[in-house]
């Protein structure tokens, strides 16, 4: 039995994490699970899968907690600091991290410098510090659940890093794409929200609207299996059948195939190196008439650019674009800015940044609240 935490078990992809563990009964048991505010859920979790612990983001839900879980023997504590002990508990052998944003970073870190190994679906972790994460997760510590990314893991098995040429990441295209710039400018969160092959959690349904999604995973990428940006390119695959590609020296190419379905690089993270039998649907080849891959056009997508341009500056650049991308999805969803203002926001917030070359944890901290702030003091000039 592997013992697992789970961080952000509440969100799109903790519940299909659970999924995974509730399907593979026997081979993991549930040590502890940690949300920010839906404690109904996560009550209901912690006592279906009789987890040890159960912590609240959000110091208000503690009481209902609580109450929640009396008659169980559940552990229950509520706080950021209650999140951050959880991540670094020495109990559990495999830590999920299914948080979302700048957020998931300080877990993450705490988590690997306790020994753990990490299946990590929260991207922002190194997009913002990934200077900072990758030296503490050397031997495969780190187990991406990011599909592209588990893709690019899976071909990699058996290969010498010497032998990669470059890396294809293929991308939807999102709820937007053919669409031409001036189309957008009125897009409604509803119709950014409304992905066509994957159903997720709001922020990163907006980020696969502005491509900022895909600029997330290719510095993902970069740290993730240490490549320059220059061999890390972008192709839309439409049917988001082909996960990802990796090209290797000698002209092979190797991909990973199979329906849109996270509960498979999941179930690969939290089982790996060995593979278990799954109910997934398999691929109907004898529906299936095309595998697309179109290059994507800059001009619609200005944010897969931005993050190309944050990555190859480096330092503190890719935190401070983190931010200012977190804060701006988060005044579209909540109707305070346009779609398109969102990579005008990124631009100007970059623009501004004084680039820190090595920054530390707590700089970090910093960065990402002067982003969060230009972020928000643009819009309010323009609003
Ligand atoms: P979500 O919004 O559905 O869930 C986020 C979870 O994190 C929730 O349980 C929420 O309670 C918790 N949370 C959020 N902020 C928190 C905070 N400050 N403190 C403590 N807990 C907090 O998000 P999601 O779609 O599941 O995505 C999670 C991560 O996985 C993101 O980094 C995303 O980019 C990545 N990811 C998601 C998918 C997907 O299909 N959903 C695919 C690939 C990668
Ligand atoms: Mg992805």
């Amino acid at each position: 039995m592997k013992l697992l935490t789970v961080l952000g078990s509440t969100g799109s992809i903790g519940r299909q994490t659970l999924e995974v563990v509730a399907g593979n009964p026997g081979l993991f048991s549930i040590y502890a699970l940690a949300a920010n505010s839906r404690v109904k859920l996560l009550a209901e979790q912690a006592r279906r899968f009789k987890a040890k612990k159960a912590v609240i983001a959000d110091k208000r839900y503690y009481g209902e907690l609580k109450n929640r879980l009396a008659d169980t023997n559940t552990k229950v504590a509520a706080g950021r600091t209650a999140l951050c002990e959880l991540a670094a508990d020495m109990q559990p052998q495999l830590v999920v991290n299914a948080l979302v944003g700048f957020a998931g970073l300080e877990p993450t870190l705490l988590a690997l410098q306790a020994g753990k190994k990490v299946a990590l679906a929260n991207k922002e972790s190194l997009v913002a510090g990934g200077h900072l994460v990758m030296p503490l997760a050397m031997e495969n510590k780190i187990i991406p659940i990011d599909s592209e990314h588990s893709a690019i893991f899976q071909c990699l098995q058996g290969e010498r890093a010497e032998s990669v040429e470059s890396i294809v990441l293929t991308a939807s295209g999102g709820p937007f794409w053919g669409r031409t710039v001036p189309e957008l400018e009125n897009a409604t969160p509803e119709e950014a929200i409304r992905h066509p092959n994957w159903r997720m959690g709001k922020k990163i349904s907006v980020d696969s609207a502005t491509m900022m999604n895909k600029g997330l995973e290719v510095i993902e990428a970069h740290w993730l299996f240490k490549l320059d940006y220059d061999k890390i390119k972008v192709l839309v695959q439409r049917e988001s059948i082909v996960h990802s590609l990796v090209t290797f020296i000698d002209g092979a190419v190797l991909a990973q195939l199979g329906m849109p379905d996270m509960r498979v690089p999941i179930q690969y993270a939290l089982t790996y190196p060995q593979r278990m039998t799954s109910s997934a649907a398999r691929i109907p080849w004898s529906k299936l008439d095309k595998l697309s891959f179109t290059p994507v056009r800059e001009d619609s997508f200005a944010c897969l650019a931005l993050a190309y341009r944050a990555g190859r500056t480096g330092g503190s650049m890719p935190a401070v674009m983190n931010a200012a991308n977190e804060e701006a999805v988060g005044m579209f969803l909540s109707g305070k800015i346009k779609f398109l203002d969102i990579p005008r926001i990124i631009e100007f917030v970059m623009n501004k940044h004084k680039v820190i070359a090595v920054p530390d944890y707590s700089c970090l901290v910093e960065v990402d609240r002067e982003g969060r702030l230009l972020a928000r003091e643009y819009a309010k000039k323009k609003g």
